[in-house]
């Protein structure tokens, strides 16, 4: 998602602790050479690098850089700005990482003159998809690139990072933003029930934008489906996994990653239940089954089936058989929930 362009940061929500901090080091001349973007999916990580780039290469006059307006802000917001690189998952591979070649790349294009900017920024967004012996290549120029450019690293999977990487950066946290903050500017985009969408994207805005209302009763429409899955007929949680995970890849991608939302949110509920935090439900339409899962999982449980989760996560970017992934992650939950999963239980 292109950032509007708009002087300095004050459209960024919800970030301007971070912005405050990476300003100072712009206006300090006092850029670090890696910067380790991390936090929640949406909340500003990539809008705020490419505003860091813009600023680092303003040449306008506004009393907060970037101008947003000059030649050198123009081009990094259009993405056209040859001294400021993003690199992404590599279209030219099926497995959706960052391969090899594109971090050769980078390496080839530091060992060149920059073009014209005053810093040479490469976005690696997400530093995640950099796998191991991509990562490896591109160590030695991470940690001493070139005067004048420089790395801004981004991922909501700071764990999965290796942590030759994370030592080597200067780590930025990124919070999500608050309910009261959320609510408002929701508002102001003219989004429907507001406080529901906050909700349910756990304070990302990216998250709340994309979510419209259909996709909230997608949600409600696949949790439906997984609750009847777990309601103790083997036969039943095979069919589910059958159809949940049926090829094309394209279709039981969203599919999938859905239901991992639904499941999400009824952990999330559950561990709100057990502390004591009614109020922050989620989904309070569906308290009663959550209090019933906070008595049965928490805390262990939780912590078990928050790493099936993630593990189901990382095996399906890695192209393993989806079925297998699903069918693992609904035998942890069954042995986890036993009847609570559906209603039954203590
Ligand atoms: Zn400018």
């Amino acid at each position: 998602m292109r950032p509007s362009v708009a002087p300095g940061y004050a459209d960024i929500l919800g970030q301007s602790r971070v912005c405050q901090q990476l300003w100072a080091a712009v206006s300090a001349d006092h850029l670090h050479h890696c910067y380790l973007f991390e936090g929640p999916q949406g909340v500003g990580k990539a809008t705020v690098a490419l505003r860091l780039a813009m600023a680092a290469n303003c040449e306008g006059d506004a009393p907060v850089a970037p101008c947003g307006t000059c030649g050198p802000c123009r081009l990094i917001a259009e993405g056209r700005h040859p001294d400021v690189i993003e690199v992404g998952p590599d279209p030219a591979k099926a497995s959706e990482m960052i391969s090899v070649e594109q971090v050769r790349e980078i390496i080839r294009v530091f060992g060149l003159h920059r073009h014209s900017a005053r810093r040479r920024l490469v976005i690696l967004d997400p530093m995640d998809l950099v796998g191991g012996s991509a990562t490896n290549a591109l160590l030695k120029t991470l940690e001493e690139p070139p005067a004048g450019s420089g790395f801004i690293l981004i991922t909501s999977r700071l764990r999965s990072l290796l942590p030759t990487v994370v030592s080597r950066a200067l780590r930025i946290r990124f919070r999500a933003v608050p309910a009261e903050d959320l609510i408002p500017w929701l508002r102001s985009k003219g989004i429907q029930d507001a406080e529901r969408m906050a909700r349910l994207s756990f304070g990302s805005p990216g998250l709340a934008l994309t979510m419209s209302e259909s996709r909230a009763e997608e949600l409600a429409l696949s949790r439906t489906d997984l609750l009847r899955a777990l309601s103790g007929d083997p036969k039943a949680l095979f069919d589910y996994a059958d159809a949940l995970a049926a090829p094309p890849r394209s279709a039981f991608e969203p599919r999938v990653e859905r239901m991992l939302e639904s499941l999400e949110i009824l952990l999330r509920d559950a561990v709100n239940q057990a502390s004591g935090r009614e109020d922050k439900l989620i989904e309070p339409e569906v308290a009663d089954l959550t209090l019933r899962w906070s008595r049965v999982l928490w805390p262990g449980g939780v912590v078990r089936v928050e790493s099936a989760l993630a593990e189901a996560r990382n095996r399906l970017r890695l192209n393993v058989n989806a079925r297998l992934v699903v069918e693992a992650l609904l035998a942890c939950l069954v042995a986890e929930l036993g009847p609570a999963a559906y209603g039954g239980g203590r």
